[in-house]
């Protein structure tokens, strides 16, 4: 098995897959469950998911995860079971990816905001990432990934509860969710700045908003910053048509703008909310695979 910059270096850009939880709404999951439920409940369906991905052409595969850390299933049906979901989803994708092809440890946001302006601390934060990324790094994953971060003290203490536990190659991708700033008003050059000494394998976006905004995110990205760019857009903006959640980006479309961040310098590129199998086929062709 090769590792992440082996084989970053070797292929020179990576392909990684598109979104977890909207493809689950389209296999039918139930309004309100959260993805995490599924490494439970049914993980012949995060599996399937995650061989539709390989098969598209993926050369790595994010696990189910996201929301598993701790403070974050607290409030439902898994509290108390952050270990047991994130390893899971672990063994889950590495048997799915096999040998050949990378997994990712995915960690999103814990959900709650960082002290003043919410109740996370620095210490149950760290605590919470270090958790994580060890029950990741037992299920079998080959990088840790914090995706979707917004707020810049929760980032670094995330990276520093992760780097207390494992030495796995580690990215970080924000969500300019505001277009070209976070939630909480970070620009791309504000996190290169915060995170130039860290040694990330990856830095870049994720989600977000439209691929007008993504197209100006890569440009200030690739001005700035000495990390692999990570790059993993929405399919657009979600639109409520007929009382059902439409992206309206389509697979050429999305390929299109991809291959345009390729050109420009991004190395690790997908797709988050909207993107299918479809849309990382797409991608693969359009980069000439
Ligand atoms: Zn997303």
């Amino acid at each position: 098995m090769p590792s992440f910059a082996a084989l970053l270096a070797e292929r020179g850009v990576l392909l990684a897959d598109g979104a977890t939880g909207t493809n689950y709404q389209n296999m039918n999951m139930a309004p309100g469950v959260a993805p995490e439920q599924w490494v439970i409940d049914a993980p012949d369906r995060v599996s399937e998911l995650h061989r539709r991905f390989l098969d598209a052409g993926s050369d790595l595969v994010l696990t189910c995860s996201f929301g598993a850390t701790a403070p974050r299933l607290a409030r439902g049906p898994l509290a108390g079971r952050a270990r047991e979901v994130s390893r899971r989803a672990a063994e889950i994708a590495r048997e799915a990816a096999g040998d050949e092809h990378l997994v990712g440890g995915s960690m999103g946001p814990t959900g709650q905001l960082v002290e003043p302006l919410g109740p996370l601390t620095r210490e149950v934060c760290v605590d919470a990432y270090a958790e994580q990324a060890q029950a990741l790094a037992d299920g079998g994953v080959d990088l840790l990934v914090l995706e979707t971060f917004f707020a810049l003290d929760e980032a670094l203490w995330a990276i520093e509860g992760v780097r207390g536990v494992s030495d796995l190659p580690l990215v970080a991708s924000f969500s300019f969710d505001q277009g070209r700033r976070t939630m909480m008003g970070l620009t791309p050059t504000d996190v290169v700045a915060a995170t130039r000494t860290l040694g990330l394998a990856a830095l870049g976006a994720n989600c977000g908003r439209s691929l007008q905004d993504t197209d100006a995110l890569v440009t200030e990205f690739l001005a700035d910053s000495q990390a692999p760019l990570w790059i993993k857009p929405n399919a657009g903006v979600p639109k409520v048509i007929g009382g059902s959640v439409v992206y309206e980006v389509t697979p050429a479309m999305l390929a299109e703008h991809v291959r345009d961040y390729v050109i420009q310098g991004a190395r690790i590129v997908g797709g988050c909310c909207g993107s299918t199998p479809e849309h990382i086929a797409a991608i693969s062709l359009a980069l000439g695979r």
